[in-house]
């Protein structure tokens, strides 16, 4: 397989550069260079490219662990993104049929992203149809376009384009300054088709259903069934550790977690921690939170606080039980206080 390696510099700061490798999978040079060229165009916008060549891929294969028989999960770091870790921060998986692979979600980074195919192609030469993205935080979408380099279709939520789009320059601003190198290269996936209920993909003798979902953790989650191993890719609708972190709805995020499983699940990869929880337990701790913020938050409003001492106080008996709480608990309250005050 023939891929394009370039390299990229900040504009403004030449010493910092990084080789990216553009995936395309060719048989040869000329038509490697041909199918990356739309990338390197769109790189030359953002960063000055140096040497464009083509050649074998450089980024390292990301580590995955195969959880069942043909279904691989990344475990990220329960942290927020740094130059440490490079923004891998969010699980990503991918499930490996007769005939193609279909991947869910696609790291922080276009860095992780590059990875994601490295380890695919050190599995199976199968093409990689499909990205699934969860839901819109960059820390699961900006790996997005090497995927896309790579072949795959990208199927979303139908909101998730529009909520992807409002906050797409300040993803992108926060993601240089928060990753840096690692980051470069890294831009918003296009999504190709948007899921509006269920659908499912055949990837040859194995079929994923794709399931969307009313306004819950964000605006715009799906989650994935893998039926030949039961197992339910939950993105952030469901995490292990790291504190959830609401974006849409506390009342319609508890709804969903009622109606989520059935059709042989048995058990789930969170969006972060794991990487394997059992259906239905693994959900009891996410649950537990989001009752104990929402019963908090009825008891403010009753006795009248502002939304700032809400914020300061619901959920504290929660601390000790998860990762990044001082980071997310008080946003989530407010989120969860400006739904609740209008019960
Ligand atoms: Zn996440």
């Amino acid at each position: 397989m023939i891929d394009v390696l370039a390299l990229l510099c900040l504009p403004g700061a030449p010493e910092t550069c990084v080789e990216r490798t553009v995936p395309v999978g060719a048989a040869n040079c000329a038509a490697a260079e041909a199918a990356a060229r739309p990338r390197i165009e769109a790189w030359r916008r953002d960063y000055e490219v140096g040497a464009v060549r083509c050649g074998p891929m450089s980024a390292p294969p990301l580590n995955f662990e195969e959880v069942g028989p043909g279904l691989f999960v990344h475990v990220g770091d329960v942290a927020l993104a740094d130059p440490d870790n490079g923004g891998d921060i969010g699980n990503i998986a991918f499930v490996i049929g007769d005939e193609a692979v279909a991947v869910i979600d696609a790291g922080g980074s276009r860095a992780l992203g590059e990875g994601v195919v490295a380890a695919i192609r050190a599995r199976t030469d199968r093409p990689i149809r499909a990205l699934v993205l969860t839901h819109y935080h960059p820390d699961h979408v900006f790996g997005g376009t090497a995927l896309i380099d790579a072949g795959a279709e990208v199927l979303a939520h139908a909101r998730l384009p529009e909520a992807l789009a409002v906050r797409a320059e300040s993803y992108l601003d926060q993601g240089r300054r928060q990753i840096g190198g690692p980051f470069l290269g890294s831009g918003i996936p296009e999504v190709d088709r948007t899921i509006d209920g269920s659908e499912v993909l055949d990837l040859g003798g194995r079929l994923i259903e794709l399931q969307a979902w009313p306004v819950s953790h964000s605006v715009a989650d799906v989650t994935v069934v893998d039926r030949s191993t039961g197992t339910i890719i939950a993105g952030d609708l469901v995490v292990d550790r790291h504190l959830p972190t609401l974006d849409g709805s506390l009342g319609g995020w508890l709804t969903v977690l009622d109606d989520m499983g059935g059709g042989g699940v048995t058990q789930i990869v969170p969006g972060h921690g794991g990487p394997l929880l059992p259906w239905p337990d693994g959900v009891a701790p996410v649950r537990r939170y989001l009752d104990t913020l929402a019963r908090d938050l009825r008891a403010l409003l009753a006795e009248g606080a502002g939304i700032s001492e809400a914020a300061a106080r619901a959920g504290q008996g929660e601390k000790d039980a998860w990762d990044l709480f001082d980071v997310h608990n008080a946003r989530n309250a407010t989120m969860a206080y400006t739904e609740l005050e209008w019960e």
